[in-house]
């Protein structure tokens, strides 16, 4: 049985002073929501520091949104998982559409990073999904195979444990248009064939697979009840205390 796993991407909103607000809201209501999942809040570089101290006693994880591949020197702007580390970050999404769309990100470098966040413990949250021209032009699986072997590659069975796959069909991402849960669900299931695949169904049955698109309360329940759909990574709806809370308690049930 995978326990589910929901994280809310903040993307470029929250400085400390707002993650500061959420969290205090967000806290006084953990004890009314379910207790079999994990939560997980990806707020800005900027705002880490500030979610660890908040949530250091609580089932409350940490994730970065990005990290360098780099451990140190002249790479202006970047990141350091080292320094993550340092701060008590736990998760880091790697490979978001933005990251991939916005800042040329390959999956060559996907995966430098996906093995370098495994060097230091940090559990990646591995972002991968078809843009709508793929999905039209027949490719949606090809696109999947291709991202999932080669931001995987080199990845150990036991690092493959400890990493999260958040599938994304990139035209759902901040467009209010959802993947139908059937449509998710036939993509879950062949990501979790790729698995199988490469890692024997053992590690396949065990990894947990978060769908992210435009999900909300009022389609968390459906979404996530499919049989493959281990949880979800929350952009929009993320942002605020209530919905992230509604998401968490009709996506997981009491
Ligand atoms: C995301 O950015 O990962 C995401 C899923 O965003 P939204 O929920 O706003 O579509």
């Amino acid at each position: 049985m995978r326990k589910p796993i929901i994280a809310a991407n903040w993307k470029l909103n929250k400085g400390p002073s707002d993650t500061e607000d959420f969290i205090q809201s967000f806290e006084s209501k953990l004890n009314d929501l379910p207790k079999g999942v994990d939560i997980v809040l990806a707020p800005p570089y900027i705002s880490l520091p500030k979610a660890t101290e908040l949530l250091a006693h609580s089932r409350v994880r940490v994730a970065a949104q990005n990290m360098s591949e780099q451990d140190s020197g002249a790479y202006t702007g970047e990141i350091s998982a080292l320094m993550l580390k340092e701060v008590f970050v736990n998760y880091v999404i790697l490979g978001h559409s933005e990251r991939r769309a916005i800042y040329g990100e390959s999956d060559a470098l996907i995966n430098a990073k996906v093995l370098k966040a495994h060097d230091l413990e940090l559990r990646p949250i591995f972002c991968i999904g078809e843009t709508l021209q793929e999905r039209e032009d027949g490719k949606l699986e090809d696109v999947l195979r291709t991202q999932i072997t080669d931001g995987l590659k080199d990845v150990s069975e036991k690092q493959m444990l400890d990493t999260v796959i958040a599938y994304e069909p990139v035209w759902a991402i901040g467009t209010g248009v959802t993947a139908s849960p059937q449509q998710a669900q036939d993509a879950h299931e062949f990501v979790r064939s790729v698995l199988t695949d490469l890692y024997g169904v053992s590690v396949s049955e065990k990894v947990r697979i978060q769908y992210g698109g435009s999900v909300k309360p009022d389609n968390a329940k459906e979404l996530l009840g499919q049989k493959d759909i281990d949880g979800a990574l929350v952009g929009g709806a993320g942002l605020e205390v209530s919905s992230f809370a509604d998401i968490i308690r009709n996506g997981v049930g009491e």
